[in-house]
């Protein structure tokens, strides 16, 4: 009945060196009011000066969402209050934004895919940060004037689901360009959620609401399930037009619930205007050449997984989601395990294993070593279900993959010899059944198979129990 209808406002933090319009380093963790001097303190008399490499990553932004980097864009000033904005105003960019119409695809389960339109990206500088505590609030200016680069989506999301894997992608083309470290902990990815329903069929668009803020996938989920109800509901109980309305929301983590925080603004009310002490930003050819200069993306890497080791559509999507999962899995192929299990091993047997903060890049165990697991499944030497013991074991202790399968005794038996006598014993245990296979129920092999692989203790070569007992039967 209802058609949701989202667009997400992200804002990511540089990882320049450096401050956007003065020399204070951008690093973190250090001591309240350290890393400043006049210009990002907003003392009257400083003047910005505009870093270079904040542009030159917003560029090569530009180039990868295919969308116009405009050879002149012009920052302004935002007027607002706030005590960690100690200028009264953002430098950031309205009218003439750096990048303007690109866009991303995001991949389904089932292959399919979809384009979200990015309407623009532009650089500005973020705010300080008020501490609350006790009796006092405290400011700490340490990250004020650190360039942000904010991309607004155009309304064409139509799902959370679809919602999460625009993040995602956007997510992983920001680290494939190794523009921003983009951790969502530390607020260097962090999102503006902008959500209104209408009912299906409807093409104009209703009244959005923006939750701000967010920094986890899993709160952005649970925001935007709580905010869609509460509209519906609006709207089924017939109060609409008393309780959606523009305003910005925050999502209480603790309740699960979005709440009031104040109406939105109007553009009109933050009084934009050019700012003066910055010329216009105009980019030579060579920048915008030097721009087009971007490493291999997740499409294209997709697309070559897919062409070169015949991965299917979503798991090469999945696979290149990282970069460093990307970079793990080829490794491996490199070591001679094949594409299709290492894909399988890495992105679910070992994935599904990383805790305690363990990720690809801290894996104790490393793409060389889960390459010799799978690849002694390949040569017979271990089964599936053994392997999966033997990576456990490597999870949480230091050794390799042929002395855990010694220790652990999970060699499979490969010998005809050894294996026939268990297949006879079955067979002479079976007489009966035997027969009935031979007079056409073939069903039955994999009782038999059953029960010489238990015979086995498990150890048996399943392919060349199936072999040999088909032999025998047929003989
Ligand atoms: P502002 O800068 O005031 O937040 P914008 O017009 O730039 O406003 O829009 C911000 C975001 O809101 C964009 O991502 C846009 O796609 C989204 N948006 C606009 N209208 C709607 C709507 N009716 N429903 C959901 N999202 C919307
Ligand atoms: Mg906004
Ligand atoms: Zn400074």
């Amino acid at each position: 009945m209802f058609e949701i209808v989202i667009g997400l406002e992200i804002h990511i933090q540089l990882n320049t060196k450096t401050k956007i319009f003065c020399s204070c380093p951008t690093s973190f963790g250090e001591k309240a009011n350290t890393n400043v001097c006049p210009v990002c303190l907003g003392l009257p008399g400083a003047l910005p000066v505009l870093n270079k490499e904040a542009v030159k990553k917003a560029i090569s932004f530009g180039h990868a969402i295919n969308a116009t980097v405009h050879k002149k864009s012009i920052f302004n000033r935002k007027n607002y209050f706030y005590p960690d904005l100690p200028k009264g105003y953002q430098i950031s960019q309205f009218e003439i934004p750096i990048v303007e119409d690109g866009e991303l695809y995001i991949d389904f389960k089932d292959g399919s895919r979809k384009r979200i339109g990015i309407t623009r990206a532009h650089l500005e500088e973020d705010a300080g940060k008020n501490i609350h505590e006790d009796e006092y609030s405290k400011v700490d200016l340490n990250r004020a004037g650190t360039p942000l680069l904010e991309i607004v989506s155009e309304p064409d999301i139509r799902s959370i689901e679809e919602a999460i894997l625009y993040l995602k992608k956007l997510h992983s083309i920001v680290r494939y360009l190794d523009i921003s470290d983009a951790n969502m902990q530390e607020g260097s990815f962090r999102c503006d959620v902008n959500v209104s329903i209408r009912p299906k069929g409807d093409k104009k668009l209703y009244t959005r609401v923006e939750i701000k803020n967010m920094n986890s996938f899993k709160f952005i989920q649970k925001a935007l399930e709580y905010e869609i109800e509460r509209q519906i509901e609006a709207w089924e109980d017939g109060v609409y037009d008393q309780e959606v309305y523009q305003e910005t929301r925050l999502f209480d983590i603790v309740s699960g619930t979005t709440k009031s925080m104040r109406g939105k603004e109007d553009s009109a009310e933050y009084r934009y205007f050019p700012e003066p002490d910055l010329l216009p930003v105009i980019l030579s050819e060579d920048m915008i050449e030097d721009g087009k200069k971007i490493p291999e993306l997740p499409d294209q890497k997709k697309e070559r997984f897919v062409k070169e080791f015949k991965l299917k559509e979503y798991d090469a999507a999945v696979i290149t989601s990282s970069l460093s999962m990307a970079n793990f899995f080829e490794e491996m192929v490199n070591e001679g395990a094949t594409a299709k299990n290492s894909a399988t091993w890495l992105s679910v047997e070992l994935q599904g294993r990383l805790k305690n903060g363990f990720t690809i890049e801290t894996s104790p165990v490393n793409a060389k070593k889960l390459a010799s697991l799978v690849k002694r499944i390949e040569d017979g030497t271990i089964s599936g279900k053994a392997a999966k013991d033997v990576l456990d074991y490597l999870m949480d202790n230091e050794s390799n993959v042929d002395e855990v399968i010694d220790k652990l005794g999970l060699k499979q038996v490969s010998d005809d010899g050894a294996l026939l006598e268990i297949i006879d014993k079955i067979l002479s245990a079976n007489v009966d059944k035997a027969e009935e296979y031979k007079n056409g129920k073939e069903k039955l092999l994999g009782f038999f198979v059953g029960q010489c692989m238990k015979a086995s203790k498990g150890k048996a070569n399943p392919a060349k129990i199936n072999q040999l007992l088909k032999d025998r039967l047929s003989s």
